[in-house]
């Protein structure tokens, strides 16, 4: 995109937010609002911080969350963050990096962040811990290996060949489930597990293929997703079980922001269109 295009985008959001803003009641509780997108009638629910959504994310997973040349946290998923806070009268912080295998207990946990929006992948674990939003995102895996070096999933299920993955992820999950003769190497972190194949450290990483494909067309020219692997996932938003209230209010603004065209416009954003 255009960074024209981008300008005008942001312009437009602005414009938005300062209405939501000075709709912002303050309380924590569902803003009262004239937009007949928003329901006034949703039972109530508890914030950690008056009057302001808090994300926690782990904050090195392009193009849904990281951070920038500024030193800002950006996104899609802190655009859509930021879209559905609008929509429910708050504003929207995100808390400091947090290592991806802890944002579930942290919400299960309760006290530090309302919800985690971290490309979290819906799966039947970890609604034992926490509830999730209705789905905002379709993902699958893709296995990064070194640009030619016809590695596969077949290939790398054998002893010596080192598979990378972000800790407690679903790719870490389908490495143990389907490379069973790999040594499977959990990181926290995606680019070290990058680097380390583009310096002959691992033979490959399994990871989101949305993700896989940002990487390396922004930063890794010599890595390329030998294979894809359709395993359905859809992405949604962690909720503490303890807070139903919230749940409800976020799949309202959710369904308010696929019908009038803001998601469309932030999958067009970050992505080039809207069939993702
Ligand atoms: N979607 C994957 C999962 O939920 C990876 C998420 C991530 O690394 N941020 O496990």
């Amino acid at each position: 995109m255009s960074s024209m295009t981008r300008r005008n985008f942001f312009a437009t959001i602005g414009a938005a937010g300062a209405l939501a803003l000075a709709g912002c009641n303050g309380s924590g509780q569902p803003a009262e609002s004239t937009d007949d997108t928003q329901t006034t009638d949703e039972a109530s629910y508890t914030l950690v911080k008056e009057g302001v959504l808090t994300n926690v994310a782990e904050l090195g997973f392009a193009p849904f969350e990281y951070i920038d040349d500024e030193g800002t946290t950006v996104g899609f998923d802190v655009d859509l963050s930021n879209a559905i806070a609008e929509k429910m009268g708050l504003t929207c912080e995100w808390l400091p990096n947090q290592a991806f295998d802890t944002l579930v207990p942290t919400i299960k946990q309760g006290g530090k962040a309302d919800i985690s929006i971290a490309g979290m992948t819906i799966s039947d674990e970890r609604l034992e811990q926490v509830d999730f939003s209705d789905p905002y995102l379709n993902s699958n895996q893709g296995i990064v290996a070194a640009a030619g070096s016809d590695l596969n999933s077949e290939s790398l299920n054998a002893e010596g060949m080192q598979v990378a993955c972000q800790t407690g992820t679903t790719g870490d999950e389908w490495i143990s489930e389907n490379l069973p003769n790999a040594t499977k190497v959990p990181l926290a972190d995606v680019t070290a597990a990058l680097m380390g194949i583009s310096t002959g450290l691992y033979n490959a990483m399994v990871i989101d293929l949305p993700v896989a494909q940002n990487m390396i067309a922004e930063s890794f020219s010599d890595l390329e997703v030998v294979e894809e692997i359709p395993t359905g996932e859809q992405y949604g938003i962690a909720v503490s079980k303890d807070n139903p209230g919230l749940l409800a209010a976020i799949n309202d603004a959710l369904a308010a922001i696929e019908e009038d065209g803001t998601m469309d416009e932030i999958k067009q954003k970050w992505f080039g269109t809207t069939e993702i």
